[in-house]
């Protein structure tokens, strides 16, 4: 199978530190089916109450994870170097979420 970039349906991309590739992290749309699935299925009171796998999957994988850098915490690996996200492949949105809170916290 060739190399390429994962091809997501939800979530973000970020820049490897070695090579400057850019990266994937998220669900592709097979595997965000899936986990909708499992959602709905693991979350009926939520669900009933208005809640969507839809939504989790959403909320999840483009606002929580890129907020959190979750390829680094997961140590993802550049799809075409092989190399292990550093700390320097951190997401603009996710530093700028960490500045914030430093600048809140130091008033
Ligand atoms: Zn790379």
């Amino acid at each position: 199978m060739q190399k390429q970039i994962k091809q997501i349906e939800y979530g973000y991309w970020w820049n490897c530190a070695e090579c400057g590739t850019e990266n994937a992290y998220g669900l592709t749309e097979a595997e965000a089916e899936e986990y909708i699935k499992d959602f709905e299925i693991n979350n009926a009171e939520e669900v009933a109450e208005g809640e969507t796998g839809e939504g989790a999957c959403d909320w999840n994988y483009n606002v929580i994870a890129e907020e959190n850098d979750e390829h680094i915490e997961e140590q993802q690996k550049c799809w075409k170097c092989d190399a292990v996200a550093s700390k320097e492949t951190r997401t603009e949105k996710a530093k700028f979420l960490d500045a914030l809170i430093d600048n809140i916290v130091q008033k």
